[in-house]
């Protein structure tokens, strides 16, 4: 193909707002409405790659508005280079805008989709295709444990194998609300998130009352707060369970730091937090460092999702998947994307790119 085909044409962006079937609420905060960002990425050739950008501001300091003042800057540098320097643009986004995590992933996200399109092969074959489909949890977020009871019971019913509970709402509480989740589906595995709420001491005094009721989780994700590495380390070695490092890893060297100091035993890679390119760096490090791997989001789309669900399946190696936040959403804005079953995501259909598009535009696939 001539360089000129794959040159990048242009690069638009706008608002995606989807709201949210019921508020969302985790230890740092309540959202009633996604507010991310769509990215529309077209290459000479006619290939359109789109991509998402989910910001959440506790996460990593970005919001829809961040997003957009960011992308009228980035967009106009990629404008006229070529899409098969991928890895180059990346590295030239990350240098200007390393802190833009959700603006960045978004970019690449695009970049991607359109450069596999030009390909003609799905994303998850393009990351090296070890598998065609994942397996995601179910989360249920802080609620009172009658509320979660019947939410677990309707997830197993589902045939879905794995519920995430959050928690973070004190030691009684969140007790109460595991014991439910366990009697509502008492053949499911839990994990537990705990998005920075703990303290050391009582992340692992929660887990003794859970071993004492006879509930051992499958693994606790991010009980303290990212920069308390001592109290992750605590955790670590007393709690009895893998322990997930999530909100503290946004890059390679986050992630050679939990290696090296074995904060850890899990890193939750997410596409907002690293981007795609430093995605694959982190799992790269993780594997060689014995780090489980797993995969989550931000209030995701259908469209990043889909594009994890790839990235996932493609590089292999995930233990834990957490995709599953298109099921908070009121409303799906997109055509295409992974077939669902339970909790199983198969993407083998998808014939080129992330294989997902919004409602109503052009799939972006090169006509033959
Ligand atoms: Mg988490």
């Amino acid at each position: 193909m001539s360089l000129s085909s794959t040159r990048i044409r242009s690069v638009e962006f706008e608002p995606l707002n989807v709201p949210l079937l019921e508020p969302f609420v985790i230890a740092i905060g309540r959202l009633d409405q996604v507010r991310n960002v769509l990215l529309t990425i077209t290459l000479e050739n006619g290939a359109i790659g789109y991509g998402e950008a989910a910001p959440l501001e506790p996460i990593n300091g970005e919001n829809q508005a961040t997003v957009l003042a960011t992308l009228k800057t980035l967009a106009p540098l990629l404008v006229g280079r070529d899409a098969l320097e991928w890895r180059k643009l990346s590295a030239e986004l990350y240098g200007l805008f390393s802190a833009q995590s959700a603006a960045r992933a978004g970019l690449e996200m695009a970049l991607l989709d359109a450069v596999t399109k030009t390909m003609r092969v799905p994303l998850y074959q393009f990351f090296g295709g070890v598998a065609s489909s994942v397996e995601t949890d179910i989360s249920i977020p802080i609620v009172e444990p009658e509320r979660a009871r019947e939410l677990a019971a309707g997830i197993a019913a589902e045939g879905v194998r794995v519920i995430k509970l959050k928690v973070g709402s004190g030691i009684a509480s969140d007790l109460a609300r595991t014991v439910a989740v366990q009697e509502g589906a008492p053949d499911c595995q839990i994990t537990l998130d705990a998005n920075q709420g703990y303290s050391a001491p009582d992340a692992v005094e929660l887990l003794r009352e859970l071993f004492g009721r006879g509930i051992r989780i499958r693994m606790f994700e991010q009980p303290v707060p990212k920069h308390d590495h001592l109290g992750m380390k605590f955790v670590t070695e007393q709690g009895g369970v893998p322990v997930a490092a999530d909100e503290m890893v946004f890059c390679a060297a986050d992630a050679l730091r939990v290696a090296a100091t074995g904060n850890a035993n899990v890193v939750n890679i997410k596409l907002m937090k690293s981007g795609l390119v430093e995605g694959m760096e982190i799992a790269a490090v993780c594997r060689a460092g014995h780090i489980r791997l797993m995969i989550g989001g931000m209030i995701e789309t259908k469209l990043a999702m889909c594009c994890s669900a790839h990235f996932a399946a493609g590089n292999g190696g995930f233990d834990f998947i957490d995709l599953d936040t298109p099921l908070l959403l009121a409303e799906d804005p997109f055509e295409g994307g992974y077939h669902r079953q339970g909790g199983l995501y198969t993407l083998a259909h998808i014939e080129a790119g992330i294989g997902c598009w919004p409602t109503g535009r052009s799939p972006g696939y090169l006509k033959l």
